[in-house]
């Protein structure tokens, strides 16, 4: 008998996406005619730089004939894409990489999911709450997170709450926690957190013998000087942190599926009798037997990306995206609502006037005003009372959601 892994069984019904889906789609069943704007689910809606389209033909070529055909890649990804994330990503900032602490993966959900297959069980985990739901989920499922109590909370977490009462700035924990997910700029908040503030999180992490798992995938959409784009800015960083890019967002990869994950070479966690294991090792074993590595054609097209031709383009659509971003928070303030976030991420983090939960909102405003966004508990109890909307939509969308806001309010 065939005994299914009953951690899967503790996680609620469904997702928070569907349940959204599910809402609207009754919307539209009872008003036909009603068009809506949807500002939630965090997907992009640019076209893919035209260099990328210009190389991924250029691929598609070469797997045309014989002599330039590609089959399995290495399933770290090949060099020219390592070779040119470290000289752009990295070296600019004063970050030394070696190739083979860069592992090219298919998204950072992948790998933000997989990384605990590396991890014991037993290790407690710490988050920031509100949070990106795949890092709970993915402990859930292997047993890490412990069961769910009846606030909404895993007994094995430790929720940092941020919220606008701190700023959005987590407390340093109290207590050791093993490993602790960082995720800046933050999803769903739109938050930052400045160098100064990192620091204080790296400092913990080689006090206490944490694993930090570092979650860039906005790291693109950064725009104030005093925000870091890689946690490796701080010092001591490269033995406490793993780092997850995504370019999904950066360059509208979000179909095409691409990113990477950095384990630097000084990065260790301990076995039980006290022995320390380079982590980056045991992440190239796990990738090894796993994962077959990206398409050659999605690395060609990865790797344009940072041609300067690729990365005029890719601003065009970051600042595309980022105008949005400024006429919601301004769309909104004049509304009389308080909002967060927007400024280096492309995530508006909005507080729902008079203590509304975020579900009454997101029902109010989508039958009132006929527009969509995510309600902020779906990311975790600090959540509540807060609606989060994307950036991602077009710039004709974005104004017309402010009017119909602005309208429905004052
Ligand atoms: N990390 C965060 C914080 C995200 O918001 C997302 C996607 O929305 C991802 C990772 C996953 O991105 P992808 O798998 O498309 O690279």
């Amino acid at each position: 008998m065939a005994l299914v892994n009953e951690h899967f069984l503790k996680l609620p019904g469904s997702y928070l996406f569907s349940d959204i889906a599910k809402k609207v789609n009754s919307f539209k069943i009872t008003h036909p005619k009603q068009s809506l704007i949807r500002l939630g689910i965090g997907d992009v809606t640019r076209p893919l730089p035209q260099v990328c389209i210009e190389a991924m033909h250029k691929a598609v070529e070469e797997m045309a004939s014989a002599s330039t055909f590609h089959g399995y890649g290495p399933e770290q990804g090949y060099d020219f894409l390592i070779d040119a994330i470290i000289k752009h990503d990295f070296q600019p900032r004063g970050i030394h990489l070696t190739p083979s602490e860069v592992f090219v993966n298919d998204g950072a959900k992948s790998d933000t999911g997989n990384i605990g297959d590396i991890l014991r069980h037993d290790n407690s985990v710490g988050v920031t709450d509100p949070i990106y739901p795949v890092y709970i989920d993915s402990n859930v499922m292997c047993g890490r997170a412990g069961v769910l109590e009846a606030d909404g909370k895993w007994s094995n977490v430790t929720y940092m709450p941020c919220t606008a009462e701190n700023n959005f700035i987590p407390a340093i924990p109290d207590k050791r926690i093993d490993i602790v997910y960082l995720c800046y700029p933050n999803n769903p908040t739109g938050t930052t957190l400045t160098k100064e503030q990192l620091k204080k999180w790296v400092d913990y992490a080689l006090a206490n013998d944490t694993l930090i798992l570092f979650d860039a995938a906005y790291e693109a959409f950064i725009q104030e000087d005093n925000v870091p784009h890689s946690i490796y800015e701080i010092k001591g960083a490269k033995k406490c942190a793993i780092e997850f890019r995504s370019f999904s967002k950066t360059a509208g990869f979000t179909g095409v599926r691409c990113g990477y994950t950095v384990v630097p070479k000084e990065l260790t966690a301990a076995t039980l009798t006290g022995d320390r294991i380079p982590l980056g090792k045991l992440w190239n074993r796990r990738q090894c037997t796993k994962f077959n590595g990206a398409s050659y054609i999605t690395q060609r097209a990865a790797e344009a990306i940072f041609t300067p031709e690729g990365q005029q383009q890719v601003r065009a659509n970051i600042n595309y995206y980022m105008e949005n971003a400024r006429t919601m928070r301004q769309g909104l303030e004049a509304a009389g609502l308080k909002v967060f976030g927007g400024v280096n991420a492309p995530y508006i983090w909005l507080k729902t006037p008079d203590g509304i939960g975020s579900w009454k909102f997101f029902e109010q405003m989508l039958y009132e005003a006929n527009v969509v966004g995510t309600p902020g508990v779906g990311f975790g109890p600090s959540g509540e009372g807060y609606i989060r909307l994307t950036a991602f939509g077009s710039h004709e969308d974005c104004q017309e959601a402010m009017k119909r806001l602005r309208k429905w309010l004052m």
